[in-house]
C-alpha cells in the first residue's frame, strides 16, 4: 500500500553502497532535488541527500519514510552533478564523494559565546578603571577576557560590574563574517610578461563557458600575482561568482589567505581538516548560500556546495598531494577541471614545474598556455651545483659534505639564510640491531619504524603505530644493541647544531608544524631573518618567499629517484627545481648545492643546467614509447586480507574475471611491495590502456563480472595511480 504518499525521493547516503535508496516523501515536505534529509536505514537514522524525485503512480511496494528534512541548504544541481561524476570516474560508489561533500554540512553548529554588555546603569562606585571597562563595553558586547584586554584591568574590575549590573552576560552566536571582497582595489604593477599573462587570462574569462590555462612560470616570477588578476576579473564581472583556490598542503594556506585579504579587503574562507568542525560547518553553509565567495582550501574544498563557480585556480598543480589514495581515490587537479567543466567555469592551473599530463594538455592546445620565464625584478634563478658525494664524502656518521658547510659558513657569515632540505622526517629512517641483525617494524607490517629523537619513540609512518625506543632488542634481546641507520631531518639538525652552534636552527617538518598556525609563526620567523639554518622536508619546499635565504643544501638529491616507479624522475625533477628555486630573491642571488652519488643521471644533468624543457622532452619521448601517462592510461587494482591463501585464491578468480579489451593490457596479480600492512596481505593488478580507451567502462565491467570478494577481502580501484606501493 502506498497510502497518502504521492512522490518517491531518491535519498543518496554517504556510504559505500552501490546506489540511492527509495523513502516515500512524507505529505507536505515537498522536498526538492538537493535537500539534506533524515531516513532510517536498519535501526539507525541517517543523513543522506536527495538526488531525485518520482511519481509514486504504480508503485506498490511498501517504502519507508523520510524522517525530516534539514535546515542546511540544499545541495545545488552543480554539486550533485559532480558527485556522481566522481564516482564515475573513480569507479567507486558515489556515497564516497557524498560523504566528503556533507563532511561540514552537518558538522556541530557554532557553540553561543558569552559576552558582556554595558546595560547603562551606573556602578555604585566609579574608577576610572571602571570607567574604561564601561568605555569598552560601549562600543560593542565581547567576551569577558577581551573586554579585560581592551580596558587593560583584571577579571575581577569585570566581575564586580557584572554584579553590580552595570554588565550583563548575554549568549551570542558568533556572526559569521564573509564580508564582500573588493575586486577593484588596486593590485601589484605588473611587469609586462606578468601583464600579457593577466590579459590572456582575462579575455579567457571574456569568452565564458568552460577555459582551462596553464599558468606556467618559474618560481618567483609572479604566477600568484597574475591569478589574483583573474579573480578580481572574475569577481567584479559578477556579483554572485565564487571562486575556489586550490592548495597541495595546509602550510600554505595562511600565506595565500594573507595575500588575498591584502588584495580584496576582506579574508576568503579557509577549508581543510585542520579547521575546527563549527567553523568548517559556517564555511560549507556560507559556500552554499552564495556568501562567501572566495575559498582557499585543500584538496576536499573540490567538494564543496559551490552555488556558483566561476573560477578554479589549482596552484602548485603538479603536487602529488593532490592525489588521495585512501578512502575515496582520486586527483583533485583532475576533479578540479571536471568540477569545472561541469559548472561551466574557467579553471586555471599554476606551477613552476607542471605535471606531464598538464604540459601534454597545453601542448595539445586543451589549455592555454602561458609561460613566465623570467624572476620578477632584479632577481635571478640561483646557481644550481652538484656536488659529487664520491669525491667528497661526509665524515662516517655524518651527512654534509665539506662543500656544502663551507657554503653554509659563507652564508652564515654574510648574514645570510640557508635551507637544508632532507624529504625524511624524524631522526633516522631505521633502526637496526647489531646483535642480530634484526630490522625493526611497526607488527604485523612490512615497512621500517622511524626513530624520532624529539619525542623520544620509534614511529611506523605508513600505519600509526609507535613505541618508546626499547633499550633491549625486541627480537634477541640483547641489550644497548640497537642503532640509528640514515638520516632524517632531525638528525641532519643535530650536526648542523654542532657545526654551527651559533646558528639559529629549526626544522620544519609535519611533526615540528602540526597546525598551519605553527607555520605562520616558523614562515615568519624565516622571513624576519629570525631563523639562520633551516632543516625541512617537503613541507617548506612549496611556494614561500623568503627574502634572506640564498643557499639551498639537498642533503640526498638521489632519495627519491630510488625506488624508480613511472614518475620518479619527474617527481625528483620538480621537488629539486622547487626547493633549489628558494634560494635567491631580490637583489640576492642565490646558491643551491645538491649532493648526489650519480651525478651523471639525466634528471641531476637536467637540474644543473636549467633545461627543463629538455627534460620534459626525453621524459615525454619514454613515455610515448612505453605507452604510459599522458600517452596512455592507468588504473590499479589493490587486494588486501588477511589470510594469505584466500586473498590468492580470490586474486586468481578475479584475473580470470578481466573481460578481453582492444588497446588494454592488464598486468598481475603481484604481491605488493608492502605485501604486509597491519597483519593484512596485499597484492596488486597494474592496468595499462590506450588513450581512447574507456578505462572506467573497462574497470566497472571487470567489478561487475568478477567474484565477489569474501568478506574479509576488500578491493579498491585506483584511476591513475601515483602511489605504486
Ligand atoms: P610565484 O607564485 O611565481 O612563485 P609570486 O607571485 O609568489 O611568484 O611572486 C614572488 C614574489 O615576487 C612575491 O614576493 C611577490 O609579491 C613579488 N612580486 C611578483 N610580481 C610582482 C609585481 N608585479 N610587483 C611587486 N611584487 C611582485
Amino acid at each position: 500500500m502506498t497510502g497518502a504518499m504521492s512522490r518517491i525521493a531518491q535519498v543518496l547516503l554517504p556510504l559505500p553502497l552501490p546506489e540511492a535508496f527509495d523513502y516515500a516523501e512524507p505529505e507536505g515536505m515537498e522536498l526538492k532535488v538537493g535537500d539534506l534529509v533524515a531516513v532510517p536505514l536498519g535501526p539507525r537514522q541517517v543523513s543522506g541527500a536527495v538526488i531525485g524525485l518520482k511519481d509514486a503512480y504504480g508503485h506498490n511496494r511498501p517504502l519507508k519514510s523520510v524522517l525530516a528534512r534539514h535546515s542546511e541548504p540544499a545541495l545545488p544541481a552543480g554539486a550533485l552533478e559532480f558527485i556522481d561524476w566522481a564516482a564515475r570516474y573513480a569507479v567507486d560508489s558515489p556515497g564516497m564523494p557524498l560523504a566528503i561533500a556533507l563532511r561540514g554540512a552537518r558538522a556541530p553548529k557554532p557553540r553561543p559565546e558569552k559576552v558582556l554588555r554595558a546595560t547603562g546603569a551606573a556602578p555604585a562606585r566609579m574608577t576610572p578603571a571602571r570607567e574604561k571597562v564601561l568605555a569598552a563595553a560601549e562600543a560593542g558586547p565581547l567576551p569577558p577576557a577581551a573586554l579585560a584586554a581592551a580596558a587593560g584591568v583584571s577579571s575581577g574590575v569585570i566581575k564586580a560590574l557584572i554584579d553590580e549590573g552595570a554588565l550583563e552576560v548575554e549568549l551570542r552566536v558568533a556572526a559569521p563574517a564573509f564580508p564582500e571582497p573588493d575586486p577593484r582595489r588596486p593590485g601589484a604593477q605588473l611587469n609586462p610578461s606578468q601583464a600579457a599573462a593577466a590579459a590572456e587570462l582575462r579575455a579567457m574569462l571574456a569568452e565564458g563557458g568552460f577555459q582551462a590555462a596553464l599558468i606556467d612560470g618559474i618560481t618567483g616570477s609572479g604566477k600568484t600575482e597574475v591569478y589574483l588578476e583573474a579573480v578580481a576579473d572574475v569577481l567584479a564581472r559578477d556579483r554572485d561568482a565564487q571562486v575556489l583556490i586550490l592548495l597541495p598542503e595546509i602550510a600554505l594556506t595562511q600565506q595565500v589567505i594573507a595575500r588575498f585579504s591584502e588584495r580584496f579587503g576582506a579574508e576568503p574562507g579557509e577549508w581543510h581538516s585542520g579547521i575546527a568542525s563549527p567553523r568548517r560547518r559556517r564555511v560549507w553553509e556560507a559556500v552554499a548560500t552564495g556568501r562567501c565567495r572566495i575559498v582557499v582550501g585543500a584538496r576536499s574544498a573540490l567538494f564543496l556546495p559551490f552555488r556558483k563557480l566561476a573560477l578554479v585556480v589549482v596552484d602548485e598543480e603538479h603536487d602529488s598531494s593532490y592525489k588521495q589514495d585512501e578512502g575515496f581515490i582520486y586527483h583533485a587537479r583532475d576533479l578540479a577541471v571536471a568540477r569545472a567543466k561541469i559548472e561551466q567555469a574557467a579553471v586555471i592551473l599554476a606551477s613552476a614545474t607542471p605535471s606531464l599530463e598538464s604540459l601534454w594538455n597545453a601542448e595539445q592546445g586543451r589549455y592555454r598556455w602561458l609561460r613566465l620565464t623570467a624572476r620578477h625584478g632584479p632577481a635571478v634563478l640561483p646557481k644550481i651545483e652538484l656536488v659529487d658525494l664520491r669525491a667528497t664524502p661526509p665524515e662516517p656518521g655524518r651527512w654534509l659534505s665539506w662543500p656544502l658547510v663551507q657554503a653554509m659558513g659563507e652564508t652564515f657569515e654574510r648574514g645570510e639564510q640557508s635551507l637544508l632540505f632532507l624529504n625524511r622526517r624524524g631522526y633516522a629512517p631505521l633502526v637496526l640491531c647489531k646483535a642480530c641483525g634484526e630490522r625493526l617494524c611497526a607488527p604485523d607490517t612490512q615497512s621500517w619504524l622511524v626513530e624520532h629523537r624529539y619525542s623520544g619513540r620509534l614511529i611506523c609512518h605508513l600505519t600509526g603505530f609507535s613505541m618508546p625506543r626499547p633499550e633491549r632488542c625486541p627480537h634477541c634481546g640483547a641489550k644497548d644493541s640497537l642503532v640509528s641507520i640514515g638520516p632524517g631531518v632531525e638528525r641532519v639538525a643535530e650536526e648542523a647544531a654542532q657545526l654551527f652552534p651559533e646558528a639559529r636552527l629549526a626544522v620544519f617538518s609535519s611533526d615540528t608544524i602540526q597546525h598551519p598556525e605553527a607555520a605562520r609563526t616558523l614562515i615568519d620567523q624565516m622571513q624576519a631573518g629570525e631563523i639562520d639554518v633551516l632543516v625541512a622536508t617537503q613541507a617548506a619546499a612549496k611556494g614561500h618567499n623568503f627574502p634572506k635565504l640564498t643557499l639551498v643544501g639537498v642533503v640526498d638529491a638521489d632519495l627519491s629517484l630510488r625506488g624508480g616507479d613511472l614518475r620518479a624522475g619527474e617527481r625528483t625533477y620538480q621537488l629539486l627545481a622547487q626547493v633549489s628555486g628558494r634560494a635567491g630573491r631580490a637583489e640576492r642571488p642565490g646558491r643551491a648545492l645538491l649532493q648526489t652519488y650519480c651525478p651523471e643521471h639525466p634528471v641531476l644533468q637536467a637540474l644543473k643546467a636549467q633545461d627543463r624543457d629538455a627534460f620534459v622532452e626525453a621524459e615525454m619521448a619514454e613515455r610515448r614509447l612505453a605507452g604510459l601517462p599522458p600517452y596512455g592510461r592507468l588504473a590499479a587494482v589493490i587486494l588486501s586480507g588477511p589470510d594469505a591463501q584466500a586473498l590468492e585464491a580470490y586474486a586468481r578468480a578475479l584475473a580470470a574475471a578481466a573481460p578481453n579489451g582492444e588497446g588494454v593490457e592488464v598486468y598481475g596479480p603481484a604481491d605488493a611491495p608492502l605485501g604486509l600492512i597491519r597483519g593484512r596481505r596485499r597484492k596488486r593488478f597494474l592496468v595499462r590502456a590506450d588513450r581512447g580507451v574507456d578505462l572506467q567502462a573497462f574497470m566497472s565491467t571487470w567489478r561487475a563480472r568478477g567474484p565477489r570478494p569474501p568478506g574479509a577481502i576488500r578491493v579498491a580501484v585506483d584511476i591513475d595511480p601515483y602511489n605504486f606501493l
